[in-house]
């Protein structure tokens, strides 16, 4: 579904100064159906690479391509959850939902208030359709940006930390919820890539783990995780890290 094919990104820096070499030679591919995290400390470049499959920033060097296509402009086929949920706070819960639609001109206004109905009540939201933002908890304020991020029924899905602003058992309760509505084929959403600090989370959710080296800025492992999903118990978990 999407490969990153020797990617180099730099960021200038003001004076006179070498440019700032965030991402180095990073390869890896994301196969249909796959769910992959990312790891590795503050700093390393997670986020500069997940904007960059977002298409949200140029590579300085190398490619991303996805479905077929190389990568160099937001794709309508992919889209991103934030840390810090970045709703309209103007805008109710389900105007929140339906705002990546409006462009879609394949969709009639009625198929549109169906998909946005049908993501509130997948992604448990019913009740709160005319909510605005400031009065739903930070867990709720998060399936909105779920549902928003699936509206357009991307086959790629990415989250920049989406769950780190949450407390532990909301964390739990909503990425089970969102595993659940992937596994199923609830959702058109092919693949995953997730940036999290939390591994016991990553090694429960992911089919692999990549970890990204700081300094210098390369993927320091690829770990591929063979135990069944159900069978992550914490004593696998340690198992697994420590392999
Ligand atoms: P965190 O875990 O804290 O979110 P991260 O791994 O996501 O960290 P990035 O946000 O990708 O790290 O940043 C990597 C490096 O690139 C940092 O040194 C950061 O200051 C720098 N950087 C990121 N974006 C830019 C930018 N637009 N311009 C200049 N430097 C940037
Ligand atoms: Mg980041």
């Amino acid at each position: 579904l999407l490969t990153v094919e020797s990617v180099y990104k730099e960021f200038p820096i003001k004076g006179n100064h070498p440019n700032l070499k965030v991402l180095k030679d990073i390869n890896f591919s994301v196969e249909t159906n796959e769910f992959v995290s990312i790891i590795g400390q503050s700093g390393a470049g997670k986020s500069t690479l997940l904007r960059s499959i977002a298409g949200l920033l140029t590579p300085t060097q190398g490619k991303i391509v996805f479905e077929n296509k190389v990568i160099s402009k937001p794709d309508a086929n992919i889209s991103m959850v934030f840390q810090h949920f970045a709703l309209f706070p103007w805008l109710t819960v389900n105007q929140n939902i339906a705002f990546g639609l409006q462009s879609n001109r394949d969709l009639s206004p009625t198929q549109r208030d169906h998909r946005v109905a049908n993501l509130v009540k997948m992604i448990g939201l019913s009740g709160y359709e005319q909510s605005y933002p400031r009065e739903l908890s930070g867990g709720m304020k998060q399936r909105v940006g779920f549902a928003r991020a699936l509206a357009t029924e991307p086959s790629l899905l990415l989250l920049d930390e989406p769950f780190s602003a949450l407390d532990v058992v909301t964390s739990k309760q909503l990425a089970n919820d969102l595993i659940t509505i992937w596994l199923d084929n609830q959702i058109a959403t092919k693949s995953i890539v997730m940036i999290t600090h939390d591994i016991q989370q990553a090694v429960q959710l992911s089919d692999r783990i990549i970890l990204l080296d700081t300094d210098p800025g390369r993927i320091a492992k690829i770990y591929q995780i063979n135990v069944a999903r159900q069978d992550r118990t914490i004593r696998n978990i340690i198992d697994i890290i420590e392999e």
